[in-house]
């Protein structure tokens, strides 16, 4: 190998000419690598990902399940049983712990993995080229010597070397820290560079956020810069939510009250003349009771569960704290087109330069229709229509094919409608091609609203520059008609707004001829001078099911603003048949108008209006920041390069699935799969459903603790000691096995509870709101006194009464509480109504969770081994039926407490629709 060679090999690619570079990596830049070849080097290179260290690690998770207050307490408690010589005692305890922290462990492990998995499961993919063709594959599937087709809004899917760019601009503050944008360019860089300097390179893990360019790719995987510095992806997100950690604050207070609260009752029960043995036990139990050990993993689940139904109605959540925040969402800003609209473009009318007005008929994308002026066929198209026509076909990155009898348009809709405009006179874009073949474009962005190519003049003399966009932006640079007629901007204006009310994206078509030969074209070279072809109209009906979603949204108190870049009347046409605009809503505010207005003007205006049009996006991110102002929580969506900060900002970022750039997917917390604004409704429905759910599952949890720790106070302070033995109602092993089984068996399927009607009619909570509220607090107090109540009395009434032996009546004591508990789950399964409102066969796992519970108990009384482990004896069936009946006492108590509350705050709504009445949202 001669010296020259080796010296090149050892140089970074980026310090390479971008020739050397192409042969090192073996490809041609024409034609790109050959499906076969690319499939070899996949097989040598691996695929192109970098192994995340799959979210929390085993022992981080089994820690958590052991490192909880009630554990340690559980520890020590079994600790001092063996010194005390309760040796069956110690070992009960035990099994708990570790059965808690397996049953814990595993419920988070698998909920993580399942969260892990959706937030993975939006793919990227990359536009290679590959025998000579565009193609949009895997980003794993990247090999070295790909070529990558890079264009704005795009992920960099692996290191490369830029063989060719166009304002090209990557973010590449994932590797670098450095947020601003960098400009790349094919020249080389000088050997050594730092990432940060290398120009000529883009890298893994960066966004373009400008431009486009050609690529050769020099590393995927583990190999890139990216790769390098592993720990970056090792960050991945645990299952903590806000409400997790509130929860798990409010567990340590808990606990920290229960341990002082403990240490008095070991104190009571010895001054009361407890031997050592039985007041230690029963300070354990008390505190064994009190803490609320399923707590956790039911909270996992049910946001686990949640976020598996969203993924399932197309909303996949990335970020799980927004599957909480979305039920409480209550301002929803949507993209128009394709979002609220089906981006379904046909164009209807057109208008040209010769002052004709042409409406076209058909449906669809299907090339078949008719065009007519004054009610009169056109068979052939004059001068001013086809030129108009051709323009369309011209400056058009889409394309149109029949594949089984159906048309489809591939790229941008808007563009794909023209061309099926043009097919149906008969012109293709073959042909049109193949007069005037492309020299250079400037792809459409909406920042710049419009689009131009360069293209070969008809005879092949000099060129001609087309131009197509919004009518404002192309007639701003038009100083003449097509033809040589005087340009009567007002005129066309007026012509633009007369389509526009009827709900129609309004595009302008001019040209402007150039002598010369030139090969590229600048924005600059379309700054002026070109001559107005005409104008086209196209509509792009709202969804159906759009229509229904904005109208569900508004009965749950969530108003929808519509945000497009499209014209102002176009907007309020189609804003009127949304429901948006209507005589309390006023028409639409533009982006211009927005930046016109002071911040407490516009905060007044967000409050009366739900159309913006033309807007930018730094538009988008002051409104947000305006209703945030107002103390909206706001969902936004969005789809563009630039729509990253305000995906950021908002408090539920939404990024479409399928036209979204990947920068506005990673910036958001939810992805739509099917970019549809009814999705955005489900998602907000499944908030709300995970939220009550949350709260069911508090709501019938923490009595079973307050409850038990009342019997066992209510025993250490007032019950005798009998016979050298401290009497207590229950003991501390059976207070474990209700909590324990109690809070995995009923207290799981609640996170498996149905949407409860009416949800979606009542408004959003309220953000700030705790979840544990008085609401919780005071059925807590109620449920835990009657539970307390309803277990001593029993005991009292076998041991005291009946003359039952001791365990026999703790025995009736637990069975009660297991009756009262099956009682409540099923009072728990509707918060505000009866449990027929929501349909008592609607959740089938309560009744696998009750008849597993009752198998269990079964067990808990019969079996022998059961008997000695938790002191148990067998009942008869009259012992049951007495227990089951005390369990019945929570029926009334909880319905009639429902029925209050219910009354309250029907009386509180109708007095504030009397306040409300005349501010509508
Ligand atoms: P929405 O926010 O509702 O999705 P949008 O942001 O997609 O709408 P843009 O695509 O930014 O709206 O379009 C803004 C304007 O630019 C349109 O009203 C139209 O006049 C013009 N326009 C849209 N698409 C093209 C295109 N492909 N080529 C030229 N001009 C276009």
């Amino acid at each position: 190998m001669s010296d020259a060679v080796s010296r090149r090999e050892k140089a970074h690619p980026a310090a390479l000419e971008v020739e050397a570079v192409l042969e090192q990596v073996e490809v041609s830049i024409d034609e790109g690598l050959s499906p076969e070849e690319a499939k070899k080097r996949l097989e040598e290179h691996g695929p192109n990902v970098l192994e995340s260290s799959g979210g929390e690690s085993i022992p981080k998770i089994l820690w958590r399940q052991i490192n909880d207050p009630l554990i340690w307490v559980l520890i020590v408690a079994g600790l001092f049983a063996i010194l005390l010589g309760e040796t069956i005692d110690a070992l009960v305890v035990y099994a708990v712990v570790i059965a808690n922290t397996l049953i814990g462990f595993i419920q988070e492990y698998k909920a993580g993995k399942e969260i892990e998995a959706l937030a993975s499961f939006v793919p990227t993919e990359t536009v290679v080229l590959r025998d000579g063709e565009r193609q949009t594959v895997p980003a794993s599937d990247v090999v070295p010597g790909d070529v990558l087709l890079l264009q704005s809004g795009d992920r960099v899917p692996a290191d490369g070397r830029v063989v060719a760019a166009r304002g090209l601009q990557t973010d590449e503050a994932a590797l670098t820290g450095e947020s601003l944008p960098v400009e790349k360019s094919p020249d080389p860089v000088e050997e050594g560079s730092e990432v940060a300097d290398r120009a000529s390179m883009v890298h893994n893990g960066s966004y373009v956020t400008g431009g486009n360019g050609t690529v050769v790719v020099t590393a995927t995987g583990r190999k890139t810069e990216l790769g390098r510095v592993s720990t970056m992806l090792d960050e991945a997100e645990g299952v903590e939510t806000p409400l997790t950690k509130q929860i798990s604050w409010v567990g340590k207070w808990i606990a920290a009250a229960i341990l002082a609260v403990a240490v008095v009752l070991l104190a009571i029960g010895l001054v009361r003349g407890f031997p050592l043995v039985d007041a230690v036990l029963a300070a354990i139990a008390l505190a064994v009771a009190a803490i609320p050990e399923g707590l956790p993993a039911v909270i996992t689940i049910t946001l686990a569960i949640g976020v598996r139904h969203m993924a399932s109605r197309q909303a996949v959540i990335r970020h799980l704290p927004a599957a909480e925040t979305l039920g409480s969402s209550t301002v929803v800003c949507s993209d128009k087109t394709g979002t609220l609209t089906r981006n379904e473009m046909t164009v209807r009318q057109l208008w040209t330069s010769a002052g004709s007005r042409y409406e076209v008929s058909g449906t669809g994308y299907r090339p078949e229709g008719e065009f007519s002026r004054s009610d009169e066929t056109v068979e052939e198209a004059p001068e001013d229509l086809r030129e108009l026509l051709l323009a369309g076909v011209l400056c058009n990155d889409s394309g149109l094919k029949e594949e089984d009898g159906e048309w489809r348009v591939t790229g941008d809709p808007t563009e794909g409608a023209l061309l099926v405009a043009a097919r149906k006179l008969g012109l293709t874009l073959k042909e049109a091609n193949a007069e005037h073949p492309r020299r250079d474009s400037i792809p459409f962005e909406s920042e710049r609203q419009y689009m131009a190519t360069l293209n070969d003049a008809a005879d092949g003399d000099g060129r001609v520059i087309y131009l197509k966009g919004a009518p404002e932006v192309v007639l701003e640079r038009c100083d003449r008609l097509a033809g040589g007629g005087e340009l009567d901007r007002d005129a066309v204006l007026a012509r633009m707004e007369s389509f526009a009310d009827e709900g129609q994206r309004v595009l302008a078509f001019a040209r402007r001829f150039e002598s010369g030969d030139t090969e590229r074209l600048e924005e600059d070279d379309v700054g002026g001078g070109f001559e107005l072809l005409g104008l086209a109209g196209m509509i792009d009906p709202p969804r159906d099911e759009a229509i229904e979603a904005v109208a569900a949204c508004h009965r749950a108190g969530i108003s929808v603003k519509m945000i497009t870049g499209d014209h102002k009347a176009t907007a309020a046409a189609i804003g009127r048949q949304l429901g948006l605009v209507d005589e309390r809503n006023g028409a639409a505010l533009t982006g211009r108008e927005i930046s016109r207005l002071s911040d407490e003007e516009l905060g007044e205006a967000v409050a009366t209006t739900n159309v913006f049009a033309r807007v930018a996006p730094e538009h988008k991110l002051r409104l947000l920041k305006t209703l945030q102002a107002r103390g909206e929580v706001a969902a936004m969506t969005g789809d563009g390069v630039n729509d990253a900060p305000a995906l950021k900002q908002a408090d539920i970022g939404v990024a479409m699935g399928i036209t979204g750039t990947d920068v506005s997917k990673e910036a958001a917390d939810v992805v739509l799969t099917d970019d549809n604004f009814s999705s955005i409704q489900a998602a907000v429905e499944e908030g709300r459903r995970v939220y009550d759910n949350l709260r069911k599952a508090l709501a019938f949890l923490l009595p079973t603790n307050v409850g038990q720790a009342l019997i066992i106070l209510i025993g250490v302070m007032f019950f005798p000691v009998v016979g050298g033995e401290a009497l207590l109602p229950m003991q501390p092993t059976q207070v474990l096995w209700v909590n324990l089984v109690v809070a995995v068996a009923l207290a799981l399927p609640l996170a498996f509870e149905v949407l409860e009607p009416g949800t979606m009619e009542r408004p959003p909570r309220d953000p700030n709101a705790s979840i544990l509220d008085w609401m919780i607090f005071l059925r807590t107090l109620m449920v835990g006194v009657l539970m307390a109540v309803g277990g001593v009395g029993l005991f009292l009434f076998e041991y005291g009464v009946q003359g039952g032996g001791l365990e026999g009546a703790q025995t009736m004591a637990v069975t009660a509480i297991i009756f009262y508990q099956i009682f409540y789950l099923i009072e728990c399964r509707s918060l505000r109504g009866s449990v027929f409102e929501v349909g008592l066969f609607t959740n089938k796992w309560v009744f696998v969770g009750i008849g597993a519970l009752l198998l269990l108990q079964l067990g808990f009384v019969y079996l022998p081994f059961m008997n000695t482990l938790f002191h148990t004896a067998p009942l008869g069936l009259t012992e049951w039926l007495l227990a089951a009946l005390v369990g019945l006492i929570v029926f009334p108590f909880v319905s009639l407490e429902k029925w209050l509350r219910r009354r309250r705050e029907k009386n509180r709504s109708v007095r504030q629709e009397r306040r409300d009445l005349p501010a509508a949202r």
